[in-house]
C-alpha cells in the first residue's frame, strides 16, 4: 500500500505553523483519495505538544526526530532528520510545507532517497492514474499540471493553497527515530534571528489584506514638496489599525539605493511582482503605485483588488483592479485611518 508522509517542523512555541497544518490537510486529502496510509513525521526540539495537537488527523503512525540540535534551522541536521524519518516510513510521497527550512533540504533529501522533488507546488490532487501537482512557471505566467513516476515524490506545498487541517487534539504515541548528524554537518551554528524590518514585522502572510505602497508616496506632491515622513506615518498607522501585510513596488524599495527619500519600514522583502513575491491574501489595496505589468503580475492570487491613484490612466485602470479610486492617497488614507481609529475595537 502507498504511504503519504507529511513532514513538519515544530515551532519555537512547541506548536505547528498554519503552513504545516495546510500541508497536513493536503496530505490527508491526497492519502484518503488515493487509498494510501498517512504517516506524520515531526522534527524539533520537543515533539509531544505538536503531535497531540494533530492527534485526530487519521495518521496511522507518528514518528519524529527530537532534540535541541533539531530545534533550529540548519541544513546538516534538518536533512539528517528528514532522511531518518523517510527511511523509517519508506513513503511513496512526502509532503512538506514551503518553509525556508524544508525548501532548503528537499532537493538533497530526494537525491539521498533516489526520488524526485518539486517545490512551489500550489495544488495537489489525487487524480485517476495517480496524484497530480500544479505549479507555475516563468514568474507565474504559465501553469503546469504534472505527474511523476519516480518515488518517493517529495512535494513542497506553498502556503495559502489548502485549508489548514482542524480536528481533535489527543495524546499521541510518537515513535522516536534516531538521526545521526556528523560533526562536519554541525559547522553552522544559529546564534540568533535578525528580523528584516526595523522594529515592526510588516510581512504577514496570514493577514486578510495586503496593503501595497508605491513610489508615489515619496514623490513631490501638488505643493511641490515630498512628504515621506507623513507617508510613513500614514502607512504605519494603517498597518497598526488593520494588521494588514505590507507590500511594495520595486521602485519604492529601490529608492534607498538611489539616495532619495525613503520609507524606513520597507525592505526588498516587501517587493511584490515579477522579481518580487506573489502573495495570496484575499484582498489587496494599492496606493501610489502605477500598476505596471511587472508589478501587477505579483497580484495574480489576490482575489479582490482596489487601487488609489491620481492618474485615471494608470496601469490599474486597464482591467487590473476591481475598483480604482482616482484620488490623492494622502487624503484617502488620512480619512481611512481616522475612520478606523474611531471605530469601536472588535
Ligand atoms: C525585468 C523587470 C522586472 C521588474 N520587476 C518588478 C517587480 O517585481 N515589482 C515591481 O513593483 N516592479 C517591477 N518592475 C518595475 C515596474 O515596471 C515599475 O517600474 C514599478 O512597478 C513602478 O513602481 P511604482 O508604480 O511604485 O512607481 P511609479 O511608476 O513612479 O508610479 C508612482 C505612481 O504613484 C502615483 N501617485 C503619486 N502621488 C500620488 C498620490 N498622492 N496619490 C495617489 N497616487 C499618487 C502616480 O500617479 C504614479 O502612478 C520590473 C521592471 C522590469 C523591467
Amino acid at each position: 500500500m502507498d504511504t503519504v508522509l507529511i513532514l513538519m517542523h515544530v515551532e519555537k512555541d512547541a506548536g505547528l505553523a498554519k503552513s504545516a497544518l495546510e500541508a497536513l490537510g493536503a496530505a490527508k486529502d491526497v492519502a484518503e483519495a488515493g487509498g494510501a496510509d498517512l504517516a506524520v513525521g515531526l522534527v524539533g526540539e520537543s515533539l509531544q505538544v505538536a503531535a497531540n495537537l494533530i492527534a485526530g488527523c487519521g495518521a496511522s503512525r507518528f514518528l519524529g526526530v527530537e532534540g535541541a540540535e533539531f530545534g533550529h534551522s540548519r541544513y546538516g541536521s534538518d536533512i539528517a532528520a528528514a532522511e531518518a524519518v523517510c527511511r523509517a516510513v519508506n513513503p511513496t510521497m512526502v509532503i512538506a510545507p514551503a518553509t525556508s527550512r524544508w525548501n532548503r533540504v528537499v532537493a538533497g533529501l530526494a537525491h539521498r532517497l533516489g526520488g524526485r522533488a518539486d517545490t512551489h507546488v500550489t495544488d495537489l490532487v489525487a487524480a485517476e492514474g495517480g496524484a497530480t501537482i500544479t505549479r507555475w512557471y516563468y514568474r507565474q505566467r504559465m501553469e503546469a499540471v504534472l505527474q511523476r513516476t519516480q518515488r518517493p515524490w517529495v512535494i513542497v506545498l506553498e502556503t495559502g493553497c489548502h485549508a489548514p487541517w482542524t480536528g481533535d487534539v489527543g495524546t499521541v504515541k510518537i515513535e522516536l527515530v534516531t538521526a545521526t548528524v556528523p560533526v562536519a554537518a554541525k559547522r553552522t551554528a544559529v546564534i540568533g534571528v535578525k528580523a528584516p524590518t526595523s522594529g515592526q514585522q510588516t510581512i504577514r502572510p496570514d493577514a486578510e489584506l495586503l496593503f501595497v505602497a508605491g513610489a508615489g508616496w515619496t514623490k513631490k506632491q501638488s505643493d511641490g514638496q515630498a512628504h515621506a515622513p507623513e507617508a510613513e506615518s500614514l502607512i504605519r498607522g494603517f498597518l497598526q489599525l488593520t494588521n494588514a501585510s505590507l507590500g511594495s513596488s520595486k521602485s519604492l524599495v529601490d529608492l534607498s539605493k538611489d539616495g532619495q527619500a525613503v520609507l524606513t519600514l520597507m525592505t526588498h522583502l516587501n517587493q511584490i511582482g515579477q522579481t518580487g513575491s506573489t502573495p495570496r491574501h484575499l484582498k489587496g489595496l494599492s496606493t501610489c503605485c502605477h500598476g505596471e505589468e511587472p508589478h501587477a503580475v505579483g497580484w495574480r492570487f489576490i482575489s479582490e483588488r482596489r487601487a488609489v491613484n491620481l492618474d485615471p490612466n494608470c496601469g490599474w485602470a486597464r482591467g487590473k483592479t476591481d475598483v480604482l479610486y482616482v484620488a490623492d492617497a494622502f487624503e484617502v488614507m488620512r480619512k481611512v485611518n481616522a475612520l478606523l481609529a474611531a471605530k469601536p475595537a472588535r
